[in-house]
């Protein structure tokens, strides 16, 4: 780390230099923010830490982790120094790590808030998990803690950088087939019912509609391109713990819109359908890490393919911070559907 580097970042955190000042407009030096994860679970080890490999703009750089067996296995797939492992407990010290640049928090729901505001007392940018916190006052919390410390927040809402998915929010604005009449979202996933750990421990944010109805609700909201006035109704299907596992709603837009979702952690769809005065249009699947397509009443395909939306999604934000502009999907958006 060189002097400039560093009297660049210290200037950056104070608010002194814009990031994209300090790094240029499209970081010409080539180089890249370094991201640390925290949580190494399945979606880290699986998707995440994979898609980093394949980022322009950003790198794996470090990891948070509570399983010192998971570390060296993380630190030879992935080159990552000792200097940038961090437990739990000694997390906050990534304050002093000018390697790191974006701490993204993998961990179960109901950790959101408390480690996104431990990064942005850091000083670092925060991109977080969906959905983002169990509460809509952590959400809150999370969202000043960023800005008091004047770090970007962005949540970790994939398909927003879906190009099939990003047609459909078009199609809101545009209304090819004429006014939006409703909506339909659906996702769920069928999987054994026991063992899912945290997935099924209400304190942690399991069950289905936080696990999976952040998909239907975010969609019902980016496919009218608008924000729902009122819950029509609502019903849902308890395990013997409480814990839910399938979720219905009728959720009323602006102009009488209606629209239709279900969620589940037991039942196996994912979709979403607008209908329109003039035809209608489908992502099915709508949400599914590989293969969203859809089609529409007059015969188009929306059947982009994307490697990784993941990599779609880190690039994106890490250019936005790079070049000093407001994240793609800002804290504001998990806030809502929470
Ligand atoms: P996971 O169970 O596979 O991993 C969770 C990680 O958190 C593990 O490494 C575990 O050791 C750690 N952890 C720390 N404290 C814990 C505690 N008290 N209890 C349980 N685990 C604890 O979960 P995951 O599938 O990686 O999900 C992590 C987050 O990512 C969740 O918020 C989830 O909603 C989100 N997620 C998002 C997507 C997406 O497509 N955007 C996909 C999957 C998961």
């Amino acid at each position: 780390m060189t002097s400039r580097r560093k009297f660049i970042q210290q200037a950056a955190a104070a608010g002194v230099l814009s990031v994209a000042s300090a790094y240029g407009n499209d970081s010409p030096s080539g180089r890249k923010l370094g991201v640390a994860l925290v949580g190494l679970g399945g979606y880290s080890r699986n998707k995440l830490a994979p898609a980093l490999k394949m980022t322009k703009h950003c790198y794996l750089a470090g990891i948070v982790t509570g399983s010192p067996e998971k570390i060296p296995k993380w630190k030879k797939d992935y080159g990552i120094k000792d200097a940038n492992v961090y437990s739990y407990e000694t997390m906050d010290k990534i304050s002093e790590n000018p390697e790191i640049d974006v701490v993204y928090i993998v961990l179960p729901t109901g950790l959101h808030a408390e480690y996104a505001i431990r990064a942005a007392k850091a000083g670092k940018h925060v991109w977080c998990e969906k959905p983002m916190a169990l509460t809509t006052a952590d959400c809150q919390a999370i969202i000043d803690a960023c800005k008091e410390n004047k770090v970007t927040l962005s949540i970790g809402y994939r398909m927003h950088h879906e190009p099939n998915t990003q047609t459909v929010i078009k199609y809101a604005e545009t209304k090819p087939y004429g006014a939006i009449k409703s909506l339909d979202a659906k996702a769920g996933y069928a999987g054994p019912p026991q063992g899912r750990g945290w997935r099924f421990d209400p304190k942690l944010g399991g069950g289905s509609l936080y696990d999976m109805g952040v998909y239907p609700i975010n969609a019902l909201r980016y496919g009218s391109g608008m924000e729902p006035t009122r819950v029509v109704s609502a019903k849902r299907q308890l395990n013997a713990q409480g814990v839910d596992l399938v979720d219905e709603f009728v959720l009323e837009f602006p102009g009488g819109v209606t629209a239709t979702g279900r969620t589940s952690v037991i039942e196996a769809y994912n979709r979403l359908r607008v209908e329109c005065e003039d035809g209608w249009y489908e992502l099915k699947p709508m949400s599914t890490y590989d293969g969203v397509k859809g089609r529409t009443s007059d015969g188009k395909k929306l059947d982009q393919r994307t490697e990784s939306h993941q990599a779609l999604q880190m690039d994106a934000e890490a250019q936005a911070i790079i070049q000093g502009k407001p994240p793609i999907v800002p804290g504001d958006e998990g806030l809502r559907d929470i």
